[in-house]
């Protein structure tokens, strides 16, 4: 079958994808279709965080595929209350509900906010500050606190309620928070707006602006979350909690999976029947997720990540002090940028053709986002193809 061929036909032409057909992953290592070996620093946009195939995810994943693979949530299942257990006690939330991808998640923490806004406050509390550059999903609610005008285009009318700040400004923040604002929703790093970082204490000002103004802090952690940034979640990092959190991603570890977790307080304003979706928490995505958080907590995994995570920079400070075309080394853990002086696509197939898989996240910036799982040697691997391409 001519993948390439028949994918124009009958496809929604939605995607310019890369000229690769892949068949098969284990680890860090995806195949082609002709058997051909890549190292992949891409992990399917930040989701294999174990790499692909990992075995105990597998094992989870099949066996309760051979045991019961949905329910709807009009009945309790173990995995899906076990997995609220962890993300719970391993977070600063107590209270979880699941949906299926990142753009399901952040609609769920705007509707959780606007709830809860509406209960305590009233209606008129009801607008989401954003932020520019930010990235958030594609349905119409989050497409709108999205700050990327590109993916905006032609679907207007957008939703009401939604203002946007420069990102890391707190001044613009605490001029836009007034009394019709009920939620605040932002990504601890900027991961689709090219790997932005804050500086140190932007969150955690936030934090205190928003307690002030009676506004809850969201953190999408879609991107950064499940140990991406060197510890479990990025807030951890940065030492603020929001009040809810968004996540998806690598939830799974690639089964589709999305989920928002909230302190007490506000989880309680989702009462039954304000919210719902059928495939949400399944047992299948459940169990797959178990699995995960087990993996990333188990002793020693996120140090070893972090350690990774430092090797990988250093590497990437390397080839940027020998490259005139590099304008800036961005990142944390094991999400890394490059940012370019020209257009960065071209790079993303010389290093494919170099059995490497990397992207480009805005016009000019290549992003680094490997398993955690990666090792030293092949981190170095990918060094040297960036020393070759980066000239
Ligand atoms: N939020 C962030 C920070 C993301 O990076 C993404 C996807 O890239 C999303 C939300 C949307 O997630 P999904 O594509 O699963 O809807």
């Amino acid at each position: 079958m001519d993948v390439k061929q028949i994918e124009k036909q009958v496809i929604m032409q939605t995607y310019a994808r890369n000229d690769l057909v892949l068949q098969k992953g284990k680890g860090t290592r995806v195949w082609d279709d002709q058997g051909n070996e890549y190292l992949d620093f891409v992990a399917g946009i930040a989701v294999c965080n174990l790499g692909h195939a990992h075995d105990i995810v597998t094992e989870a994943i099949c066996r309760q595929a051979g045991t019961l693979l949905h329910t709807s949530n009009l009945y309790y299942t173990e995995p899906q209350v076990r997995l609220a257990q962890l993300l719970t006690q391993h977070s600063f939330a107590d209270k979880a509900f699941f949906c299926n991808s990142g753009a399901e998640a952040n609609e769920a923490a705007i509707k959780l906010a606007r709830k809860y806004a509406s209960e305590k406050y009233g209606p008129l509390k009801n607008r989401i500050i954003s932020t520019e550059m930010s990235f958030h999903g594609r349905t119409m609610a989050t497409l709108t606190a999205t700050g990327q005008a590109k993916v905006k285009k032609g679907y207007d009318p957008l939703l009401e309620g939604f203002v946007r700040v420069p990102f890391n400004d707190l001044n613009a923040a605490r001029e836009a928070m007034d009394e019709t604002v009920c939620g605040f929703l932002v990504e601890p790093i900027q991961g689709e707006g090219g790997v932005i970082v804050p500086d140190p204490d932007y969150l955690r000002n936030l934090r205190e602006l928003c307690d002030e103004r009676g506004v809850l802090l969201m953190f999408d952690e879609v991107q950064t979350g499940m140990g991406r940034t060197g510890t479990l979640f990025a807030y951890q990092g940065f030492g603020v909690e929001p009040h809810i959190m968004s996540l998806a991603k690598a939830l799974a570890n690639g089964l589709p999976m999305g989920a928002i977790v909230a302190v007490e307080e506000v989880a309680e304003s989702f009462g039954v029947g304000s919210h719902a979706t059928t495939f949400g928490g399944g047992p299948l995505v459940s169990a797959a997720a178990v699995a995960v958080m087990e993996v990333l907590t188990s002793e020693g995994f996120l140090e070893g990540a972090a350690e990774m995570g430092e090797f990988l920079a250093e590497g990437l400070r390397e080839v940027a002090r020998s490259s005139p075309i590099i304008r800036q080394v961005r990142g944390t853990g094991m999400i890394w940028a490059l940012d370019l002086d020209r257009e960065a696509k071209p790079f993303v197939a010389k290093a494919q053709s170099r059995g490497v898989l990397i992207n480009c996240v805005q016009d000019k910036t290549l992003r680094f986002t490997p398993p955690l799982i990666v090792t030293r040697e092949e981190i170095e691997r990918l060094i040297q193809v960036l020393q070759e391409i980066l000239v």
